[in-house]
């Protein structure tokens, strides 16, 4: 893993120097769906300390055993929310308006700031969750009378594409969007996050400005 870790490491560093950026500007999230507890409790030392899970029940199992940031990348139904929030630092998955609305309502009940990305269908697959991304204007009002909700940037997946140079134009989509969505929303939610790039596509994400990328196969195809 020591290995995998270097190549991806270098990997950023050269997707960040071609466009005159900092690596210290872009999240490693480890996704670690694919691996055990015991693989997971290792990354830390390594170095890697932000983790991240797609199924909230795995996030129930691992979270509580491994000190490190937790990320939900994942589908979160709106039962899971009070098992879920409190073990996470950011969800990167709010998909929809009942869920905002659960998090604003469990926020209010408990007290507690909620951050959050906005997940976008950026590429505009059918299958994909997310908001669409001429849906946002309309949730405006909305975004903007959330009290407990912090809105701290936002999220897509790309289509899985053989050349990454493909998904470029989803990446700046997601960036255009933000630009205009944090002129629309002003100091109220700071959306500095973009959450984007993936195993196969994190190079040309990190060009059009990622700050957070999820790499699960990178690191782990053929560890358990
Ligand atoms: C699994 C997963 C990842 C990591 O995908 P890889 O292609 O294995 O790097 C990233 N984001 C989400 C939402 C995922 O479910």
């Amino acid at each position: 893993m020591q290995q995998r870790l270097t190549a991806v490491r270098q990997r950023i560093a050269t997707a960040c120097a071609a466009v005159g950026r900092s690596p210290s500007e872009v999240t490693l999230v480890a996704v670690t769906k694919t691996v055990s507890l015991e693989t997971a409790a290792l990354l830390p030392s390594l170095g890697i300390s932000d983790l991240g899970e797609s199924r909230p029940q795995e996030l129930w199992r691992k979270a509580p055993a491994i000190p490190a940031t937790w990320h939900l990348v994942g589908h979160l139904q709106r039962n899971k929310v009070e098992r879920t929030v409190p073990l996470t630092r950011l969800i990167h998955s709010a998909d929809r308006f009942s869920l905002l609305e659960t998090l604003e309502a469990f926020g209010t009940r408990t007290g507690r700031t909620i951050d959050v990305l906005l997940q976008i269908n950026a590429s505009g697959e059918p299958q994909k969750k997310g908001f669409a991304p001429d849906e946002v204007p309309r949730l405006l009002p909305f975004l903007l009378g959330l009290k407990r909700v912090r809105l701290c940037g936002l999220m897509t997946l790309a289509a899985l594409e053989e050349d990454q140079e493909k998904c470029r134009p989803t990446f700046a989509r997601l960036r255009q969007l933000r630009d205009d969505l944090q002129g629309a929303l002003g100091e109220l939610h700071p959306l500095g996050e973009l959450s984007m790039g993936m195993s196969n596509d994190f190079e040309v994400a990190i060009e059009e400005g990622a700050t957070m990328i999820r790499l699960g196969t990178a690191l782990f195809e053929g560890i358990e």
